[in-house]
C-alpha cells in the first residue's frame, strides 16, 4: 500500500507527487492516457510563471521527469472508482487494483461532445477535439470548427494556415473569446463565419464528408467538410466517482481551497474540483495543497 495514491498525471497530480515525495511518502500515480494531462498538445504556454513560451509537451515532460526523479512510481490504467477498506483506499482499474493510505483525485476535465449520432465512431475519422494534434491531416481541405469561446477561435486561426477554408460555426450571434483573437478572425480571408447556426448532424460513410447545419430560421442544409473540430467546452472527468463523494450539479468534486472532499483521506486537486480559475498554475497549487493535506492525514493514522 502506498502512502499517497494519485489518480491522474496532469499538472495537479504530478505536482502532488512531487510534494508527497519531498515529504518522504511513497507515491503511486495512476494515469489513463498520457503523462502530462490536457496541456500535452498545446503549442506554447505564455502564462505559466518563469516559463514563457514553453510547449505543452516540454512542460509536461519536465514535470513528469521531476516527479520520477524524486521517486514517484507510475502505472497505466483508468480508475473506475474507489472503496475504503483496511485503513486505506482501493482503486480498481480493468486490469489491476491499487491501494493507498490516502487518495488524491486529479482527473481534470475532458472535451464536451455535441452528442450527435455517429460522433464517437467518427472521432479520428473526420471528427477531432484537438486542432493542433490533427490540423495537419486537413492541409488544403475544407474544415469546420464549432464553438464560440477561446478554444474555438484559436483553433480556427490555427487551422486557417493549413486548411483551404475554415467554417467557424457558433450557435450565438457573438463570440465570448478574447476580443483580440476575435479581431484577428476578420484578417483571415479563408475563415468564414456561420453565426446563429448549430451543427445538428454528421454525414459520413467511412469518414466524415459533411455536417448538417440548422440556421437561425430553423432551415437545415449540408456543408461539405473533411474535418469537424469540436470546441464547445470541457466536462469534469469525475464520472467514476459519482455516488462515492459529493459532486456539484455539473459533476465537479466539491472541495474548497484546502482540497478536502466529503470523504476524509480523499483529496481533490486541479480542474476536476469546484473552483473559479482552471489553469496550470492553479492546478499546480492544488497539487501542493492536496499533497500536504494527504501527508498530514497519513501521519495522523
Ligand atoms: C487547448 C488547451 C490549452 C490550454 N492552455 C493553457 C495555458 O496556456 N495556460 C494555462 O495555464 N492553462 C491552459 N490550459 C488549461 C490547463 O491545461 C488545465 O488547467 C490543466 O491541465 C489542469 O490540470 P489537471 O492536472 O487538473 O488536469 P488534466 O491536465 O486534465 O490531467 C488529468 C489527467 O487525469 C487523467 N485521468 C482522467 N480520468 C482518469 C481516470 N479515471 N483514471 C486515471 N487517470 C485519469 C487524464 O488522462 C489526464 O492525464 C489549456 C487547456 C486546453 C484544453
Amino acid at each position: 500500500m502506498h502512502d499517497v495514491l494519485v489518480i491522474g498525471a496532469g499538472t495537479a497530480g504530478l505536482t502532488a507527487a512531487i510534494y508527497a515525495r519531498r515529504a518522504s511518502k511513497s507515491v503511486l500515480v495512476l494515469e489513463a492516457r498520457g503523462f502530462g494531462g490536457q496541456i500535452l498538445n498545446t503549442p506554447a504556454i505564455w502564462n505559466y510563471p518563469a516559463e514563457p513560451g514553453i510547449s505543452g509537451f516540454d512542460f509536461a515532460m519536465k514535470l513528469y521527469s521531476q516527479a520520477e526523479t524524486l521517486g514517484a512510481e507510475f502505472a497505466f490504467g483508468t480508475a473506475s472508482g474507489f472503496r475504503a477498506e483496511d485503513g486505506g483506499f482501493t482503486v480498481p482499474t480493468a486490469d489491476a487494483e491499487y491501494r493507498g493510505r490516502s487518495l488524491i483525485i486529479a482527473t481534470g476535465t475532458s472535451h464536451r461532445g455535441l452528442g450527435l449520432p455517429g460522433e464517437e465512431a467518427l472521432t479520428g475519422r473526420g471528427v477531432s477535439f484537438c486542432a493542433t494534434c490533427d490540423g495537419a491531416l486537413y492541409k488544403g481541405r475544407d474544415v469546420a470548427v464549432v464553438g464560440g469561446g477561446n478554444t474555438a477561435v484559436s483553433d480556427a486561426l490555427y487551422l486557417s494556415d493549413l486548411a483551404a477554408t475554415v467554417w467557424l460555426i457558433h450557435r450565438r450571434d457573438s463570440f465570448r473569446a478574447d476580443p483580440a483573437d476575435v479581431a484577428l478572425l476578420g484578417r483571415k480571408e479563408n475563415i468564414r463565419l456561420l453565426l446563429g447556426t448549430r451543427v445538428t448532424g454528421l454525414v459520413a460513410e467511412d469518414k466524415l464528408s459533411a455536417v448538417v447545419l440548422t440556421g437561425p430560421e430553423g432551415r437545415t442544409s449540408e456543408l461539405p467538410v473533411a474535418g469537424l473540430f469540436i470546441a464547445v467546452g470541457m466536462v469534469p472527468a469525475t464520472g467514476a466517482f459519482e455516488g462515492l463523494l459529493e459532486l456539484d450539479p455539473s459533476g465537479y468534486i466539491v472541495a474548497g481551497e484546502d482540497c478536502r472532499t466529503s470523504v476524509p483521506g480523499v483529496f481533490a486537486a486541479g480542474d476536476g474540483r469546484t473552483k473559479d480559475v482552471r489553469q496550470l498554475v492553479t492546478a499546480a497549487a492544488d497539487g501542493a495543497v492536496a499533497a500536504t493535506a494527504a501527508v498530514r492525514y497519513v501521519n495522523s493514522l
